[in-house]
């Protein structure tokens, strides 16, 4: 297979890293499937094929997007339009890899996105992005002009009769709207509280009419399944998930980075052969594989594949797929404070257990991290796992993800925890955390 099929979602990211242009594009086959789809086959045959190819959300949930689709009503009760939403939002700690899509390959998205719209015969279409993606948003605005101006998108795309407009929308950034009932909030201008599901957005989304979100590396996908079929998408995996992934690894490796690989490709792979492994001096102690809201893991998973089924299996969740290290030389207490007080501060405010339970969490740590921990502040971790942590007790999974961190640091680093009480400081003091 050329690159062209094995590479599909990174085969115009130039190594440095300059865009590619609507020309270029084209030229390497870009809009080929719009061509062939747009107003050539029926929607309902491209909702087939896209449940056909087992594709699953890269946003972290790992839902079956054709499964997803299915759910719009073909023919609202009510007339209107229905919606579609890109979820470029992308604030998981640790998580780069939709921006390398968006800065590298604008029109990929946008041929994604067009005929995902087709494909759900959706109206109006936004990319919801994160405000601090200034390039990427100005390079997603030209490429939409470009496509106005070629006819790929506006009203009768390619004499098809299907119209479809596109906007690019500024987050206001904030981590829970990537949280797709907040994100609908923050887009009809209101305060970014997830909503109760259901109704599903899908039925009931944005402005009350049918909506789909999703994420960028999702959306990329579609034009490519549109144009090579189900089979050739299920065959690009390494496991029992289809298509490619873009796993990213950050932390204290050779060389930390993004790279688009078969899914269930094995996290010693990724680490040892693509990040080259951790750097000179430094030993790894675990690792989040999917962001910031991702359970730990050890050296011992470093053969489980990176896919949905097998990261759940070991007690994570492959998330993103971008994973975080933790070294042997950063304090594990500090780290999770870290994130945690990121969690805090992100909380929408809405239900008391994420409003006061996560800034609680935060101080514990904060106080152990400092030395001035009390043997039992370990309970009173294990009690906010138990409470917050548990899916039902909080509106929406923001908290429930904060503590993946927590439980399994818990878990896997009990040890420094308990040295951090016996010192009265924290051993890693000289370390770089
Ligand atoms: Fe808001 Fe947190 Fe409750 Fe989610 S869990 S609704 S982010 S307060």
């Amino acid at each position: 297979m050329s690159d062209v099929l094995t590479n599909p979602l990174t085969r115009n990211v130039r190594s440095d890293r300059t865009p590619t242009d609507m020309l270029a594009y084209e030229a390497n086959g870009g809009y080929r499937a719009l061509k062939m789809t747009v107003g050539q086959r029926a929607p309902e045959d491209c909702l087939q094929i896209i449940q056909d190819s087992n594709l699953r959300g890269r946003g972290g949930a790992g839902f079956p997007t054709g499964l997803k689709w299915s759910f719009v009503p073909k023919e609202p009760t009510t007339p209107g339009p229905k919606y579609l939403i890109c979820n470029a939002d992308e604030m998981e700690p640790g998580t780069f890899k939709d921006r390398l899509l968006l800065e590298c390959d604008p029109h990929q998205l946008i041929e994604g996105m067009i005929l995902s719209a087709y494909t759900l015969q959706a109206d109006v279409a936004y990319i919801f992005i994160r405000s601090e993606y200034l390039l990427a948003a100005s390079l997603l605005r030209k490429a939409i002009a470009d496509c106005r101006a070629k006819g790929y998108l506006g009203k009768n795309i390619l004499g098809s009769g299907f119209d479809l407009e596109m906007h690019v929308h500024a987050s206001a950034g904030r981590y829970i709207c990537g949280e797709e009932t907040a994100l609908i909030s923050s887009l009809e201008g209101k305060r970014a509280n997830p909503r109760a599901k259901p109704p599903f957005p899908q039925v009931s989304g944005l402005w009350g009419r049918p909506t789909i979100v999703n994420n960028v590396e999702t959306l990329c996908n579609i034009h490519h399944i549109l144009e090579r079929g189900a089979d050739w998408f299920q065959s690009l995996g390494n496991g029992e998930d289809a298509g490619t992934k873009l796993y990213g690894v950050s932390g204290r490796v050779k060389r930390p980075g993004c790279w688009e690989l078969p899914i269930g490709t094995t996290v010693r792979e990724i680490l040892e052969e693509h990040a080259g492994g951790m750097e000179d001096g430094f030993t790894m102690r675990g690792f989040l594989p999917g962001g910031g809201s991702t359970d730990f893991l050890t050296p011992e998973h470093l053969d489980v594949p990176m896919d949905y089924g097998s990261i759940g299996k070991v007690g994570s969740r492959m998330g993103t797929g971008t994973m975080i290290i933790l070294d042997d030389k950063t304090c594990p207490i500090g780290f999770i404070h870290n994130l945690t007080k990121f969690f805090a501060q992100e909380s929408c405010g809405f239900c008391t257990p994420c409003r006061d339970g996560l800034p609680w969490s935060a101080q514990v740590l904060e106080s152990l991290e400092l030395g001035d921990g009390r043997p039992e502040d370990l309970d009173t971790l294990a009690y906010q796992v138990e409470y917050i942590g548990a899916i039902g007790n909080t509106h929406c999974a923001l908290a429930p993800g904060a503590m993946e961190p927590v439980q399994s640091a818990l878990k896997y680093f009990r040890e420094d925890f308990e040295a951090h009480i016996e010192q009265g400081c924290c051993p890693y003091a000289e370390g770089t955390h």
